[in-house]
């Protein structure tokens, strides 16, 4: 990030613009949204620059830009239209003390203006530093469709009332409050009566809420997927928008994270294959722990979280401290992998029946029903199983698997790195060694054949 986001406090502050063509007035429409002092510097004004001013909407000064008049501002903007001049506008600004935009003119700029969407007082500001104009308005429609324009009016209200609302104790309380009034409360208010019903309506959840008893904690067990957002289900997206605590593994990718909401304490609990980890027991004491002082804790989980994932024990540490929980299934990594190769993981004539396998365990190898595997058509997704590969791909064979049974290794499946290796049982060993990021073995199938659509697939067969 080269430019950092910030919100200026230009109320009563003086902005100035040199220029008064079109590039000037497509900045004033911008400058003109907030209550900061314009001044605008132009020999010859397009009329509507001038209408402006006899508006009393800026101040028109009808001659160029020159020394002395960015003393006091806090931003000029050099919108002439000519390089030239704009270079000289840029150069006193700075010398006067003022942060300078030169319109269209990246380098030469101390800050530049993103598109927005104007709910206000919800401001939503997009920028691409200057790479992607169209991206920008692209998003700006998607955001615009996600905020409806009453957004404004409603966090106007809630604004004027959040005196009132400090009735009600800081943090999850108050907290439940505002996504209350925010999510259905108010929108339904609005649409109903208009602005005097939304007031009423505020009064009312005040009370009904100021009479709750503190709410207990509660911890949601919920499914990150194999790492994509997208494949999010809306109700882990919303766990993670409420969340007080999140307690997460270490295969939770980042871009999951930074949907944890702003406040959230999030702690690692990374215990990912051999590696260093926190015991199980420590991570049930914090779930506990945290949940027991009233924390809505989310305990995020790659994948489903009832798939390797040491869902039991925690339901029970959590049972047993009489905590009440919620299980959010999420895209396990199989599923996720199936999709990428373009396979069902189960076919008519091919397997009835699919086994989630672990690789190991916590005695070791994890042993199997190697004869049942090792018949054809047998379809497994197997977890946790690089290092296993040698001693899977051993006891396969030594039940009669054949040596050229298609697995095929996704790698990061979903994440920007994913990679798909097919190959043979006899081959498995050599194809796994190298691979450092999570992977999952679909034993018994192989990427749908080379058709165009698929990622590339690497190719490890002997
Ligand atoms: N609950 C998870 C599995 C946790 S066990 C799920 O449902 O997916 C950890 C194993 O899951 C890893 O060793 C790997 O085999 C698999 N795994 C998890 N995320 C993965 C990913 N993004 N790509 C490939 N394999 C993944």
């Amino acid at each position: 990030m080269n430019h950092f986001p910030i919100f200026l406090s230009v109320a009563d502050r003086a902005i100035a613009v040199a220029g008064g063509g079109e590039i000037a007035l497509a900045k004033l429409r911008l400058i003109l949204k907030t209550r900061a002092r314009v001044a605008v510097f132009s020999p010859a004004p397009e009329p509507e620059v001038a209408a402006l001013a006899e508006a009393g909407r800026i101040a028109l000064y009808r001659r160029a830009f020159g020394p002395g008049d960015a003393v006091g501002a806090v931003l000029v903007y050099a919108a002439t239209g000519d390089a030239e001049a704009d270079a000289w506008v840029a150069a006193i600004g700075r010398a006067e003390g003022a942060m300078v935009n030169v319109v269209d003119n990246l380098e030469a700029s101390d800050f530049i203006t993103p598109a927005i969407v104007d709910r206000d007082p919800v401001v939503v500001a997009i920028g691409t530093e200057g790479a992607a104009p169209v991206l920008a308005r692209q998003v700006k429609a998607g955001v615009e469709a996600l905020l409806p324009p009453t957004t404004g009016v409603l966090a106007r209200i809630g604004k004027a009332f959040r005196p009132q609302a400090e009735a009600l104790p800081q943090g999850a309380a108050r907290r439940a409050f505002w996504a209350d009034y925010y999510d259905e409360v108010g929108p339904r208010a609005l649409a109903d009566g208009g602005e005097k019903a939304v007031a009423e309506a505020l009064d009312a959840l005040l009370a009904r809420h100021l009479a709750r008893k503190a709410a207990p904690g509660h911890v949601d067990l919920v499914g990150a997927g194999p790492g994509d957002p997208e494949l999010l289900t809306l109700k882990a997206r919303r766990a993670l928008d409420r969340a007080d605590v999140v307690i997460h593994d270490r295969l939770v990718s980042p871009a999951i994270l930074d949907l944890a909401r702003r406040e959230a304490l999030v702690i690692d609990a990374g215990k990912e294959g051999f590696g260093p980890h926190m015991p199980q027991a420590a991570i049930n004491a914090l779930m506990v722990d945290h949940a027991a002082r009233g924390a809505h804790v989310v305990r995020l989980k790659s994948g489903d979280p009832g798939v390797f994932g040491r869902l039991d024990d925690e339901l029970e540490a959590l049972e047993a401290a009489g905590i009440g929980w919620t299980i959010v299934p999420g895209i396990t990594a199989a599923s996720a992998a199936a999709a990428t190769i373009g396979q069902g993981l189960t076919r008519r004539g091919r397997n009835r029946a699919l086994r989630f396998l672990t690789g190991h365990d916590v005695q070791g190898f994890a042993d199997q029903d190697w004869r049942g595997l090792a018949q054809p058509g047998a379809v497994a997704a197997i977890y946790m199983g690089k290092r296993a590969a040698r001693f899977l791909q051993g006891r396969l064979m030594m039940h009669g698997a054949a040596a050229d049974t298609p697995v095929t290794v996704v790698e990061n499946v979903s994440r920007p790195d994913q990679r798909v290796i097919g190959c043979r049982l006899a081959a498995l060993p050599e194809v796994t060694a190298g691979l450092t990021g999570p992977a999952v073995l679909l034993y018994g199938l192989a990427p749908r054949a080379a058709e165009a659509h698929l990622p590339q697939v690497q190719e490890a067969l002997s």
